[in-house]
């Protein structure tokens, strides 16, 4: 189970804040798709409550931008339509910004 794997919001933790999580979250939307939906390593644990929300904050920012600003732990953009992946891959990117 994520949430006893993971105990504390990441977003929050990304931050950092100490903050419980209270909902696991879907990092990339499953849209219906059961591989993604299952998939353990799609998940993280967010808050959904006062002060921070962070799990409503999140969709609400990706429906307003239409794409994810969340950064993965290796400090890129999980969200292949975040524009800072421009063409996807990354790796071009990654050679301008070393
Ligand atoms: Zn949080």
């Amino acid at each position: 189970m994520r949430l006893a794997a993971e105990p504390l919001c990441r977003m929050c933790g990304a931050e950092g804040r100490i903050t419980p999580a209270t909902v696991v979250d879907h990092i990339v939307r499953h849209n219906g798709s059961e591989a993604l939906f299952f998939d353990y390593e799609n998940t993280q644990s967010l808050c959904d409550a006062a002060p921070w929300r962070c799990h409503s904050s999140r969709k609400q920012s990706i429906e307003r931008r239409g794409f994810d600003t969340t950064i993965g732990v290796d400090g890129w953009p999980l969200d292949a339509r975040h524009p800072g992946l421009s063409g996807g891959g990354g790796s071009a990117f990654r050679v301008d910004r070393a």
